[in-house]
């Protein structure tokens, strides 16, 4: 699933291409997980900005909104050049909008894990996961004190924090895994002092920067605007690692399921 790195490389790419074009004709799927879509028609793209996992298209109607796109697991943006004209009965297609100087933009989406919604610039209701979004990993906000209190509130196991994107915005299981393998710490711990919360903050942001300086990480599906995969799995120490010599102290690494999300680690850097 493409998290912050990767959603942030698109977003990135789509910018000087979809900012200042004007949506005049669009189609969804039927189903209400995509179909609002067509609600942006009439609106000109005035800007794109991310939050956590979540891509938002500025949108300048008379009452200002916002185009709202979760990539899920298999979703992807295409901006399709006057003469290339998308297949619009294709069965992965979920929505299109056409613009006014006669290019479409597309949303495909095969395992259909995606999401998007048109709403009132600002009000995220009908999305609760980003309505409830914790801070961006680089707010000033997201420091080791708030996330050991985030910690000591919750019953849950440390990495499962991380992942439901209260805590923090944009973390999934790949810079869940690296991040926590880079501070030393135990995912399944349910205690963080505010020192190794510090740590963790830290290795979130290295993580997470890795993946931006290259253009996010590829195993499986992910493939950016352009088609083009990342390079960031090469620069991987933990997450899909499983059975490899640890980097650091050459035991091998293991995984475990935690809360049905398969966990890699170091049982010797990150035992409990
Ligand atoms: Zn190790």
């Amino acid at each position: 699933m493409p998290e912050l790195p990767e959603v942030e490389t698109i977003r990135q790419q789509l910018e000087s291409r979809v900012v200042g074009a004007t949506i005049a004709d669009a189609g969804a799927h039927w189903s209400d997980k995509f179909s609002s879509a067509i609600d942006a028609v009439g609106g000109e793209i005035a800007g794109t900005r991310r939050r956590g996992k979540y891509l938002l298209f500025e949108l300048a109607l008379e009452v200002p909104a916002e185009l709202v796109v979760h990539l899920g697991m298999t979703g992807r943006l295409t901006v399709h050049a006057v003469g290339d004209e998308p297949d619009l009965d294709h069965p992965h297609l979920r929505a299109w909008w056409r613009f006014t100087d006669g290019r479409t933009f597309t949303f495909h989406d095969t395992r259909r894990f995606g999401r998007i919604a048109v709403v009132d610039a600002g009000n995220y209701r009908a999305l609760p996961t980003l309505d409830h979004l914790g801070p961006e990993p680089w707010d000033p906000a997201f420091t080791g004190r708030a996330l050991a209190a985030f910690v000591k509130r919750s019953n849950r196991h440390l990495k499962t924090i991380l992942l439901a994107q209260r805590a923090v915005a944009g973390v999934g299981n790949i810079y869940a895994d690296e991040a926590l393998w880079m501070a030393k710490i135990n995912p399944a711990t349910r205690r963080l002092s505010v020192n190794r919360a510090d740590r963790l903050v830290e290795t979130i942001r290295t993580a997470l920067q890795s993946g931006l300086d290259h253009g996010g990480t590829t195993l499986r599906d992910y493939v950016d605007s352009d088609g083009s995969t990342g390079a960031n799995q090469h620069e991987l120490h933990c997450y899909g690692r499983s059975g490899s010599p640890c980097h650091r102290c050459a035991t091998e690494l293991r995984h475990r399921v935690l809360d049905a999300r398969t966990t890699t680690y170091c049982p010797t850097c990150q035992a409990r």
